[in-house]
């Protein structure tokens, strides 16, 4: 599913409510350093045709029209999310792009939250963690705990170490999202005790103030993934929410 405008929707959104989308990514194609087995946008080899990334200019105009012609209709906005067609943090205006939402958000919905789904290899780059340290609700994907896990549900397309990635997360301090995609395919389950203890290890140190656990919800670009269930989820995710741990679970 592509996203063609810079700003779309609002649509509802499982976990976010009313959410106002923002894709900083070109138009008509794909771009992440990422290359998920189950991404809603396809395989990355299928949407390069258009690498035209929008900068802050286009966005403050194309989020003004937007919020202003909400406004008028008296559209509800829980939250302004950056998803859209890949990583939101490669495009080189993120930072700038972040202070005119906020700036914006506080001139037409001061009570809407600002959103960011990231896959968090971004994360070690200062510019990229200042800015998201600015929004309300950084939502930061690690879906495996090793790096071979990762090659084979995210597919990196260049270095990845998820120690890094880890270490970059620690500087929120646990004021952040944690995202993880639950799934199972003929090569792996992420329900395994060998993927689940690790991961809940990175859990326990990462303290993140919430954990979005998810499954696959659309056609995926790989066949033959499977879904975990939400009941699943919330008797493999237990010990966690025993410790206190708050989880939303989207089955
Ligand atoms: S990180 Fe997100 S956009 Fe990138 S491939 Fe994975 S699911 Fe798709």
């Amino acid at each position: 599913m592509m996203r063609e405008e810079i700003v779309f929707g609002p649509i509802f959104s499982r976990r976010l409510g009313s959410s106002l989308g923002i894709n900083l990514l070109p138009e008509r194609g794909k771009l992440c350093n990422f290359d998920c087995i189950y991404c809603e946008c396809g395989w990355n080899r299928d949407g390069l045709d258009d690498r035209y990334v929008p900068t802050a200019g286009d966005l403050r105009k194309a989020l003004t029209a937007k919020l202003e012609e909400c406004a008028a209709k008296g559209t509800p906005i829980d939250s302004i999310t950056f998803s859209g067609d890949g990583e939101p943090t490669l495009n080189p205006d993120f930072a700038e792009i972040i202070d005119i939402t906020l700036e914006l958000r506080d001139r037409f919905y001061p009570s809407s939250v600002v959103s960011v789904l990231s896959n968090a290899t971004m994360v070690c780059r200062d510019e990229v963690f200042n800015a998201l340290r600015k929004v309300d609700n950084p939502i930061m994907k690690i879906d495996a705990p090793t790096a071979q896990l990762a090659a084979r549900i995210n597919r990196p397309q260049g270095h990845y170490d998820v120690e890094e990635i880890v270490k970059g997360l620690l500087r929120f301090e646990g004021d952040f999202v944690l995202q993880t995609m639950f799934l199972r395919s003929p090569d792996f389950d992420s329900s395994s005790p060998e993927v689940l203890g690790p991961w809940m290890d990175i859990v326990r140190r990462l303290r993140p103030r919430e954990i979005m656990a998810y499954t696959i919800d659309r056609e995926t670009p790989m066949k033959g993934l499977e879904k975990i269930s939400a009941e699943e989820m919330a008797l493999l995710l237990k010990p966690l929410s025993d410790e206190g741990f708050k989880i939303q679970i989207k089955g």
